[in-house]
């Protein structure tokens, strides 16, 4: 199988018809074997008897039903774990992407990039409630994790199989997918796409959405720069903090004891207390991290490096 287009739903009932009109002659025209995965993450409306309507009059389409309503970013993990194409695509089922940009993204994929992700350069949400705090996010996003994208949040991109497998989402971590396969040293690209106007169902999101977005943004990064060290974070401030108090304790003690200059009445005392307690208490943190890395490593199999290819002289082994 060539391409898998991941689609995850939410109440798109009006959209559905249109959206398999638009796309399923885009990917015949690649000439490519493809499928597309709809995902139902447990719609209230129509979706469902609608997306199951199609499975059963076209070929190549897989529609996974989730039992309630997941979120977006679990829709897609799931449309990932059932697709068996070697580029996957995601995409919205609200046809504010545009199919036509699908052979692109594919080319681009070939060319040999990892990820592909598409940039909404003509971006038609509202300004105040949504792309002016998605304009903040993606500079905080970039500068935070080194993946220079414009828009991380544009659901249209491509990606290798081999990403997609070796990635677990949780949260609202899919626009994160990029920052963190950067982890596994993935090449990306970015190209400008069609975006149009939500026309049928309402968006299911508002402006809370950017706080969740910067609180993952403190996940990504921790897990970017440290997953596999967690005590040289940890383990650093501890130190630094624990020296500090032992220092100020030390000075307080000499003053004690050689000049006699009595500590009940100095506030100080507490600070150099505090300070050897959070020390103590960041280095034990750092180490349980440690254990935590292993379990979570060693439990699952999980690699802590990823490699490109392998390349030896032939017949050098025995
Ligand atoms: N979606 C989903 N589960 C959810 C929320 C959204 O599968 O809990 C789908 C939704 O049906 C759409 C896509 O995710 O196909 C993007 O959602 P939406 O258009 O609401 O996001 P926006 O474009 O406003 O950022
Ligand atoms: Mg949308």
């Amino acid at each position: 199988m060539d391409l898998s287009v991941i689609i995850p739903f939410y109440n798109e009932a009006k959209n559905i018809p249109i959206i398999f009109e638009e796309l399923v002659p885009v990917l015949e025209a690649t000439g490519q074997s493809w499928e597309i995965v709809a995902i139902d993450d447990g719609s209230f409306d129509a979706t469902f008897s609608l997306l199951k309507g199609e499975a059963e009059q076209r070929d190549h389409i897989k529609v996974v039903r989730l039992r309630k309503n997941f979120g977006q970013t679990s829709a897609l993990s799931a449309g990932f774990d059932s697709a068996e194409g070697d580029i996957i695509i995601t995409m919205d089922g609200d046809l504010q992407n545009d199919p036509r940009d699908i052979p692109p993204l594919v080319a681009k994929i070939r060319e040999g990039y990892d990820i592909v992700s598409g940039w909404r350069e003509k971006r038609k949400d509202p300004f105040f409630s949504r792309r002016l705090p998605s304009l903040i996010a993606n500079k905080m996003i970039s500068w935070v994790t080194g993946v220079k994208l414009h828009d991380y949040g544009c659901t249209l991109k491509a990606f290798k199989k081999e990403v997609t497998k070796n990635i677990r989402l949780y949260g609202e971590l899919h626009r994160f997918i990029p920052a963190v396969a950067s982890w596994m040293g993935v090449t990306i690209a970015e190209i400008p796409v069609n975006h149009r106007v939500r026309k049928f169902g309402r968006s299911k999101y508002g402006l809370s959405r950017t706080i969740r977005v910067l609180l993952d943004l403190i996940t990504v990064k921790f897990l970017l720069t440290y997953s596999t060290r967690p005590i040289h974070v940890f383990g650093l401030w501890g130190f630094l903090s624990g020296l500090a108090g032992f220092a100020l304790a030390g000075y307080l003690t000499i003053q004690r004891f050689f000049f006699s200059i009595p500590l009940a009445n100095r506030p100080i005392l507490l600070l150099a207390i505090l300070l050897i307690f959070i020390g103590i208490q960041f280095i034990s943190m750092g180490l349980l991290g440690e254990l935590q890395v292993r379990t979570y490593h060693e439990s699952q199999g999980k690699p802590i490096y990823y490699i490109k290819e392998i390349v030896e002289k032939k017949g050098a082994l025995p």
